[in-house]
């Protein structure tokens, strides 16, 4: 077995402290990763807090890694010693089903495997994450980090990244569409750029003045504060498109459907631990649609890191240490994230 030093929870709700653990010994198809950057994703924190239902402690979570290769089973081809490789949301799904055969591995009938919290599929034990040392991961679900794309930089790519990319790709954001990010965040800023740099007039929907300058210099062509008594009214049937990456079911969705053209889409990819109220007039009167989304696939996932490469995108980061994880906790949860903390898991 290979010996990890990590950050975990002991308990549901817990402060997370050190962990030492084990990772297993390398497969044929798997790689060990040397992780030398991983994000905090707002999903982190409510996983260890048990808000979507009850997980498995200790929790190391983390699933925005970015690292470099260490070693690799004797039947690995796509990677060898040195390779810049990252690690996202999912290490493993059935393979076989309609979905995985598409590429949709995220969206596994058989149900995916977490990169911390899930069970193996051979049943060896529970997953744990990146908020550590080392991880061995089977090749298929592993992607490759362009080397323009800076390692602590491209770390958060791999959830924040990728969830926003692809509904922004599915829903075909670009030249002429009107496209709103609902939540400046981690995931909102990626969506800022994204959206942008797939050609899409950008809004920002933020509840949040303090962050109106920072949406501008990010690219946004636009900044609405909800707050503000005629915000709706004046966008009203404005946007095509509008993704929610808001964190709370505090919503008035009703308020947010109503800035949709006729047949305009608002998916949801903020997953709060509470169910959101939707008052379906809105959907009705302007045959409006009302979607989720997850991640991306792997394929997908690898797509988005070459787009970033290309388009020179990168997220705005906080470089912490890993003992300083349980403040950027609660900075997380007072939307004072500017736009998204990374552990340097080489000083673990
Ligand atoms: P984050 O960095 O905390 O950003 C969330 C943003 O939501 C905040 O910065 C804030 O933006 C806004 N917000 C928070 N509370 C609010 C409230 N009460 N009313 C209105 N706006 C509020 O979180 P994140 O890491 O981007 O994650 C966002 C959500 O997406 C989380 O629920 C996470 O679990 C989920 N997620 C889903 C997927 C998926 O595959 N679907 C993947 C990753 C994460 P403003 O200050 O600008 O208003
Ligand atoms: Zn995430």
């Amino acid at each position: 077995m290979i010996q990890a030093k990590g950050m975990a929870a002991p308990t549901s709700k817990a402060p997370l402290k050190p962990y030492t653990f084990e990772r297993r010994d390398p497969k044929d198809h798997d790689v060990v990763i040397d992780i030398k950057y991983c994000g905090i994703c707002h999903s982190d924190i409510h996983m260890v807090r048990d808000e979507w239902g009850p997980g498995h402690f200790p929790m190391v979570p983390g699933h925005e890694i970015a690292g470099v290769v260490r070693a690799v089973g004797p039947k690995v081809t796509k990677y060898k010693v040195g390779d810049h490789v990252g690690v996202g949301c999912l290490v493993d799904s059935c393979a076989e089903c309609a979905h995985c055969k598409q590429d949709l591995e995220q969206y596994c009938m058989e149900g995916q495997t977490l990169t911390y919290g899930s069970m193996e599929r051979d049943g060896s034990g529970i997953t744990q994450g990146g908020y550590s040392n080392v991880i061995v991961v089977k090749e298929s679900f592993v992607v490759r980090i362009p080397d323009s794309l800076p390692l602590d930089k491209a770390a958060p790519l791999l959830c924040a990244g990728i969830t926003l990319y692809s509904p922004l790709a599915h829903w075909k954001a670009g030249p002429g569409k009107k496209v709103a990010i609902m939540g400046l965040g981690g995931l909102g800023h990626m969506g800022v750029k994204l959206a942008k740099a797939m050609g899409a007039e950008v809004t920002v929907l933020s509840h949040s003045e303090s962050k109106r300058d920072d949406a501008l210099k990010l690219g946004a062509d636009r900044f609405v504060l909800t707050k503000n008594a005629d915000a709706f009214k004046d966008n009203a049937m404005y946007f095509d498109l509008i993704i929610n990456t808001v964190s709370s079911a505090d919503l008035e969705m009703a308020h947010y459907f109503s800035l949709l053209k006729l047949d305009g889409t608002l998916v949801s990819v903020g997953a709060p631990d509470k169910p959101l109220s939707v008052n379906v007039f809105p959907l009705i009167l302007m045959r409006r649609n009302f979607a989720g989304s997850a991640i991306g696939g792997l394929k997908e996932t690898q797509e988005m890191l070459d787009f970033c490469a290309k388009h020179n995108i990168t997220p705005e980061i906080e470089l912490i240490t890993p003992d300083q994880v349980n403040v950027a906790y609660e900075r997380v949860l007072k939307s004072d994230v500017r736009y998204r903390f990374v552990l340097d898991m080489g000083k673990i």
